[in-house]
């Protein structure tokens, strides 16, 4: 018998859009506006260098998307939880087990392609 509790987590998704949110436009305004000066010329020669710098410190916002998903604090206890695409009790969403609340939280982020 599993009697482990599936509940919604009250505030993941909120948090989650916003963030994802932040980084696909921090993303598009700073890789948009380098090309975009590169285009015409602004760079000079260091165009290229300067595209390349802009794309690898947008791998930090990006990476914290999934630094995010993977580091959820349990609502009732904020002790940490473990994070698994998949689960028996949760076929088709993220969710984050809390051992000592003994709670599914589902993260209501879909799995599937
Ligand atoms: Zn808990």
């Amino acid at each position: 018998m599993n009697a482990m509790k599936v509940v919604l987590h009250p505030t993941f998704m909120k948090k989650w859009k916003r963030y994802f949110f932040g980084a696909f436009l921090y993303f598009g305004v700073s890789v948009g506006g380098v090309i975009y000066l590169g285009n015409h010329g602004f760079l000079g020669n260091f165009g290229n260098i300067a595209i390349g710098f802009v794309f690898i410190s947008n791998l930090s916002p990006i990476n914290g998307v999934g630094v995010m998903t993977y580091f959820v604090r349990c609502p009732l206890c904020h002790g940490s939880t473990v994070t698994k695409s998949v689960r028996q009790e949760l076929p088709d969403y993220w969710s984050a087990h809390c051992r000592s609340c003994d709670v599914l939280w589902n993260l209501e982020l879909g799995n599937s392609d």
